[in-house]
């Protein structure tokens, strides 16, 4: 971090600067410049905010020059992190693409999604029992009981399950039942849940980019995540909130070549909630991979015109699986499998 102080700035001034970051643990390097002191900081200043020595009325500026986070950033941890989701590897070579519905409706819907998406080969199964719906009057889904509903089409199609929590007090309920474990847009800046699961499971945990976050907001997210005792964080970019209103959101494919630099998680993209349209979430899906993501979220439906949620953006089993020929040429371009 640097600190500029402003022309004419006290001796006095400098030196009580000087000896409060010296009292954080941080060694002052001073340059003496015609019209300007700059001081540098070297050591750990994850912990400094650089608003609170703006404060001082003769700080010029204040620069940062390392990110704020540590745990997830790539700088400490040069290697990609392999993230295991019950023996499924997420972050390697292999492409994980994790495919159902949006909501968890009957046993049927979910047996029948989940057979298909298993034969294409899908290797997790998604669904939401607890979900986040704008309106309190729509379809706020199954809870408790959708929940068992996915699982048990899980065991039967030997799928690993993905399921969004809501709230603290389900934590356990989650541990026992869930592989991994979704964050919501919603919630990806509920910074009690984020502590929460980071104390209260070492199940991994996929992590959705908030609809406004900025990269850097959804890093420091991981970061709370894994400052907090959980490292088995996977990034999900699912689209944000722009001026445009044709797609339900835009797919920022730019953060997953950010994140990958920025960070050593594994990054992977939801076409479906970003363009919120079946018939764009193909083509989305292969540009993801070709950036290189470690892989996609998909919603499938058996029956997406009687969708409870979000039909309009599911994609019907057979066109699931022809994506997923499609992808297994894309992933061998960019030096990735499928299979
Ligand atoms: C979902 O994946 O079911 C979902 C609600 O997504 P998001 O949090 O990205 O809107
Ligand atoms: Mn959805």
């Amino acid at each position: 971090m640097i600190i500029v102080m402003k022309k004419g700035t006290p001796e006095l001034e400098i030196k009580k600067i000087s000896e409060e970051m010296g009292k954080r643990g941080l060694q002052v390097n001073e340059i003496r410049g015609l019209n300007y002191t700059i001081l540098g900081l070297i050591g750990d200043t994850v912990s400094v905010d650089p608003r609170d020595i703006s404060v001082n009325v003769y700080v010029e500026k204040v620069m940062r020059v390392e990110e704020p986070y540590k745990r997830a950033n790539r700088i400490f941890h040069p290697e990609n992190s392999v993230i295991d989701v019950a023996g499924i590897k997420v972050g390697g070579e292999k492409i994980a693409v994790i495919a159902g519905p949006c909501s968890i409706e009957t046993n049927e819907q979910m047996d029948e999604v989940a057979r298909e998406v298993k034969k294409s080969g899908a290797s997790m199964l998604r669904g939401g029992a607890f979900k986040p719906r704008t309106s309190p009057y729509s379809f706020q889904g199954l809870k408790e009981e959708g929940l068992d509903m996915l699982v048990e089409a899980g065991k039967n199609n030997r799928l690993p399950v993905v399921t969004e929590i809501m709230s603290i007090d389900r934590i356990p309920l989650f541990e026992e039942k869930v592989d991994l474990i979704q964050v919501g847009a919603r919630n990806m800046q509920n910074f009690e849940l984020l502590k929460a699961i980071g104390r209260g499971t070492t199940k991994p945990i996929l992590l959705k980019r908030g609809l406004s976050a900025t990269i850097e907001e959804w890093i420091m997210s991981a970061e709370y995540i894994i400052a907090s005792g959980n490292p088995n964080v996977i990034l999900c970019e699912r689209g944000i909130r722009t001026f445009e209103k044709y797609t339900r959101n835009t797919l920022d494919l730019s953060a997953v070549l950010a994140a990958k630099k920025l960070t050593h998680l594994p990054v992977i993209v939801d076409p479906s909630h970003a363009a919120g349209k079946w018939w764009m979430v193909e083509d989305l899906a292969k540009a993801a991979i070709a950036v290189g993501a470690d892989g996609l979220m998909i919603e499938v439906h058996n029956d997406p015109e009687n969708a409870w949620c979000d039909g309009a953006q599911s994609l019907k089993p057979k066109r699931f699986n022809n994506l997923m020929e499609e992808l297994k040429k894309i992933s061998q371009i960019v030096g990735r499998s499928m299979d």
